[in-house]
């Protein structure tokens, strides 16, 4: 005796271990061809009379509630890219200034540094110059 069971064909894909979790859906999006552009609806027509919205590109009838929650949810989006742009300028300013003072440190420090020096390499010529005194001649004595 045959029963229905032995009547059906599964078709699943046995290489895909996976094959079997689209049967658990209740809704499975359609796939966009592969040569498909995706509209943005960037561009409508309000129509008053019938209180339609209808893109210009691709002609699809759209919810103005949809509609109006994607430009509010991209305002969204750039009111958070402002506040990030703003924090990171911030921030590099406040970069920028520590730089800035530690090139005046570092050119106060340099500009010490040279002071010493001067005064070492005076030190050395009175030295010298006493040294001269004392011997009396240029060179070294044996
Ligand atoms: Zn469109």
């Amino acid at each position: 005796m045959f029963s229905d069971e032995d009547n059906v064909i599964d078709i699943r894909d046995k290489r895909d271990p996976n094959s079997d979790i689209q049967d658990r859906l209740n809704f499975i999006e359609e796939p966009l061809p592969p040569d498909a552009k995706r509209c943005l609806h960037s561009k409508t027509i309000v129509n008053e009379y019938d209180r339609t919205l209808i893109c210009r590109l691709c002609g699809a009838t759209l919810d103005p509630f949809d509609y109006l929650l994607s430009i509010a949810k991209n305002e969204t989006r750039l009111d958070w890219n402002l506040r990030t742009i703003r924090s990171e300028i911030r921030d590099h300013r406040e970069g920028l200034e520590k730089l800035n003072r530690e090139e005046q440190n570092t050119r106060g420090r340099i500009k010490n540094a040279l002071f010493k020096l001067a005064d070492v390499n005076q030190a050395l010529l009175d030295a010298g110059e006493a040294l001269i005194k004392v011997k009396g001649y240029h060179g070294l004595s044996r």
